[in-house]
Parts: C-alpha cells; sequence; structure tokens
C-alpha cells in the first residue's frame, strides 16, 4: 500500500515511512492511496472472532508491503493483551436503540490507549535493525499525551517531547503524563491552548533546522497508523450489531476528528454505515463545517470535555481532500485560505458528499450534564464527560428505531471525577491499577507559547540522527 499527501506535492510513502514520518513534508497529511474494500461475505465471516484476529484482517491490506500478516498479529497480541478487559473494545446496551462502545480499558483510561500501544510497537518493530533515532513530538489535549508517554517510556530509539495546554488537562491526565520518570520522557507545559501547542508541533515539521538534524515524528492523529487503528472497534462493533445484514449508526465525541474519521474509513471498506454523527461541545468548528460549510476557527472555550476542547480539526483535511476528488493542489490551497484566515468554505461538493453521511450535533455544558445524569439515573451507567456528548448528540438525531446507535465511550469516568462528581453526585473511583496516581511524584517543565523557545529547548535535548528524512 502507498500513501500519498493530502496536499499532494511530497511523494508517495510505504505504510513504514509513513508511520515513522507522520506529517507529510508539504504540511498534508497522509492517506493510502485507494481504500481497501471488504465483500459483504467477508464481513459477515468477521463475527465472533477475536479481538486481535479482526484486528489483524482489517488492518492487513494498510500495512500490505510493511509487515506480514503474522507479524501483524503478533503486535496486536501484545498491545491488546494490557487491556483490562478480554474483549479489549465491549459493547454495552443501554436501551432499545442505543449502545456505548467501551474503548477506555487500556492502561490510560482512554480510546487513544487503542492505537498509541499499537504504535509503540510499530515504531519498535520499524526501528529496531538499525540505529536511527526517533524523536516524537507531540501536542496533547490530555489523553493523546498519556497514552503515547505509557506506550513509549523507557524504548531505547525513541525520545518523546509532549507539549500540554498548561492547566487545561485534568489533573489524572496530567499525572498520567508527568508521574512517568522514563529517561526518554519530557513533559512540557505550554502557555496557551491545545491550538497552539499543536501549530508549534506542525511547524516543527516544516522547520528544516530541526529537521535536517533531528528524525521527528508525530503520535497524534496526524499519524495515518493511529487511525487506521481506530478502524478495528467499528467494524467490531459492526459485526457484532448485525453488519453486514443492517446498517449501524455510531454517534462520536470529536475533537481532532481522527476517531470519526476513523469511521469514515470503515464505511469506505464496506461496513455499511447509517449515519456517522458527530458530537461536539460548544467549541464547535466541526458542527458549523457540517451544517453550514463555514470551517471558521473561533477562540477556544475550556469545558469539562477538555480533550475536545479544539477549533483546528487536522483530520477533517483528509476528509475534505478525499470528498474533494483527491485534488491535493486545491486542497494545499484550501489549507492555505485557512491559516491565514482561520477560516474558509467548505466547495459546495465537499459540503454535499459530508452532508450524506456525516450529521452534527453540539453540546453544551448543561446538555452535557444532563446526558451524565440520564445515563446514569435510566440506564445505570456513570459516563465520563466526552462520552456525555457522544450520548446527547446520539439522542438528539432522529434516525429509523431499527438502526442501533452506538456512541463511543471515549475515555473511563474516572478520568474526569470532578465533572463527573458535579453532574451526577457520585464519584467514580480510579481502577486499582492506577489508585495510586496522586500521590507518584511528578515532573514537567513550563515554557512560554513561544516557537523558538520551544524548539532551542528539545534541540538541546533531542538526539541528533543520522538519518533524518524529509
Ligand atoms: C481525543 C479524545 C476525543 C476526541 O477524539 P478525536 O480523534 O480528536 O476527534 C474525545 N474524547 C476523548 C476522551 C479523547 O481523549
Amino acid at each position: 500500500m502507498e500513501y500519498v499527501s493530502t496536499r499532494g506535492s511530497a511523494s508517495a510513502l510505504e505504510f513504514r515511512e509513513v508511520t515513522l514520518a507522520g506529517l507529510a513534508s508539504d504540511g498534508g497529511l497522509y492517506v493510502p492511496r485507494h481504500w481497501p474494500q471488504f465483500t459483504a461475505e467477508q464481513i459477515a465471516a468477521m463475527a465472533g472472532k477475536p479481538y486481535c484476529q479482526l484486528a489483524a484482517e482489517v488492518m492487513a491490506p494498510f500495512v500490505a508491503g510493511s509487515l506480514d500478516f503474522a507479524c501483524l498479529l503478533q503486535l496486536c497480541e501484545q498491545a491488546y493483551g494490557r487491556f483490562a478487559h478480554g474483549a479489549v473494545t465491549p459493547l454495552r446496551q443501554l436501551d432499545a436503540q442505543h449502545w456505548l462502545l467501551e474503548l477506555f480499558h487500556g492502561p490510560t483510561l482512554a480510546f487513544k490507549d487503542v492505537a498509541l500501544q499499537l504504535l509503540g510497537l510499530l515504531f519498535e518493530e520499524f526501528l529496531k535493525d538499525g540505529d536511527r533515532h526517533l524523536t516524537v513530538v507531540g501536542a496533547t489535549s490530555g489523553d493523546t499525551g498519556s497514552a503515547a508517554i505509557d506506550a513509549l517510556a523507557g524504548r531505547p530509539h525513541v525520545d518523546v517531547f509532549m507539549l500540554h495546554p498548561k492547566g487545561r488537562v485534568s489533573e489524572v491526565q496530567r499525572r498520567q503524563m508527568t508521574t512517568v520518570l522514563a529517561g526518554n520522557i519530557h513533559n512540557i507545559a505550554i502557555d496557551g491552548s491545545f491550538d497552539d501547542a499543536q501549530a508549534m508541533v506542525k511547524r516543527m515539521f516544516q522547520d528544516r533546522a530541526m529537521t535536517d538534524r533531528f528524525r521527528i515524528s508525530a503520535v497524534n492523529s496526524i499519524n495515518w497508523a493511529r487511525l487506521m487503528a481506530q478502524v478495528v472497534y467499528y467494524f467490531a462493533a459492526g459485526v457484532a450489531l448485525g453488519a453486514p445484514y443492517r446498517k449501524i449508526a455510531f454517534s462520536v465525541p470529536t475533537g481532532n476528528f481522527g476517531d470519526v474519521f476513523a469511521g469514515y474509513v470503515a464505511a469506505r471498506m464496506g461496513l455499511p454505515v447509517e449515519r456517522l454523527i458527530v458530537a461536539t461541545n460548544v467549541n464547535d468548528i466541526l458542527h458549523r463545517a457540517i451544517t453550514t460549510a463555514d470551517y471558521s476557527a473561533q477562540g477556544v472555550t475550556p469545558t469539562a470535555a477538555p480533550s475536545m476542547d479544539i477549533q483546528v480539526s487536522s483530520n477533517f483535511e483528509r476528509l475534505l481532500f478525499d470528498l474533494g476528488d483527491r485534488d491535493g493542489a486545491a486542497m494545499a490551497g484550501q489549507m492555505r485560505e485557512f491559516d491565514q484566515a482561520k477560516a474558509m468554505r467548505l466547495t459546495p461538493a465537499q459540503h454535499q458528499r459530508a452532508g450524506a453521511l456525516f450529521t452534527s450535533a453540539r453540546a453544551t455544558g448543561d446538555e452535557m450534564d444532563a446526558a451524565m445524569r440520564w445515563a446514569v439515573e435510566t440506564t445505570g451507567e456513570l459516563v465520563d464527560p466526552h462520552t456525555a456528548i457522544g450520548l446527547h448528540a446520539a439522542r438528539s438525531v432522529a434516525l429509523p428505531p431499527h438502526v442501533p446507535v452506538v456512541t463511543l465511550a471515549t475515555a473511563h469516568p474516572a478520568k474526569f471525577a470532578p465533572a463527573v462528581k458535579a453532574a451526577t453526585g457520585i464519584h467514580p473511583p480510579l481502577p486499582d491499577r492506577l489508585a495510586d496516581l496522586l500521590e507518584r511524584e511528578e515532573r514537567f517543565d513550563e515554557l512560554p507559547g513561544d516557537y523558538d523557545t520551544v524548539s532551542r529547548y528539545i534541540a538541546a535535548r533531542a538526539k541528533v540522527c543520522a538519518d533524518p528524512i524529509h
């Protein structure tokens, strides 16, 4: 499988290189040259398979040429063996129509583990035979950072520089990052928002002074391998609920448009999807883009669902590229306009095609709290604020009664305990394996939200790579 950049001028790469590189050198994002297809018979045959077997089957076409099936299966078994639930991503029925897809049974209690546990092993697999060294630079609204740090701590070929917006991640999120004291992990609290941190990371990929010396890589969902790993649970949930014989709808709490884009990929691969519901909080750029074609960033409002406090949704570019007939030059122009004006419009074709599969809904803080109360009072489930936004959206979109609606439960409620307690009166305890988190020693540095300071900090600590790629 070859991968092409959404901006059309970086050279096509194999899966192995795309995984190590993250962002394309033209500022674009990599997507597969074509979408692999599964027939209805192949999808029917997925029912009842163990998660890892299914995962290897769904991902095999994407890694062809870089990894063989046996190796991929073995990496999946290693990655998902660390999950606290034997089904890896279990489904739970809420009422006659609604289901939760629990994606938070990994080591750091959010869905990011599903992709990052595998990505950590892929890095190791692709780096083990050389003396190449990877400098992972990431921006996190909380959950990517903790999942990446857990997956990469102590790995010999990788250093991690993780930027989080100071004071804007939950205490559990921060501690899951800052209490990992491995020498290859560098936590940086930035004065600014997640979008500021993400912009610095993207700029670093295009800064030759950095890329000439260091082999910089991404663990944000701009890295294709992450989205690939997330396609799997759409198939797992879909076949469990009757695909390919009936259509399924998914409601996805969305920030960077990564998780819901994985649902789009599953649909392109043949999974019968009735609707993909893009659920946002008041930081609603995606809701405005899908309803009115207006993709314009406004200031970020901090909420109790910080992993969705995003106004620049990187992966939306992948969708617009695919819906715009994969015209890289046009996409580069559209993104240039967005970078300059912080606003652009979808083309009529992009807007209309998006509307054929996606519906969006936005939840205020009160609606999010009401959804948490509804879940616990009528179904007995305690859900986290992000999941609550997904549930609110799932219940506010009209769908035929025979269509199962699966809300992606993206985090464990204990990760956001104060917000859950405030809405429901119930304090969700941390699972035993994390029970002492609040007593562990923390380590991190604070830096201003200024690119030159941050790049100097990283350059002083990263390992120079003899063979950087562009
Ligand atoms: C990252 C995250 C999201 C948003 O996912 P995207 O892929 O960025 O859209 C939603 N909920 C939680 C708990 C997250 O950690």
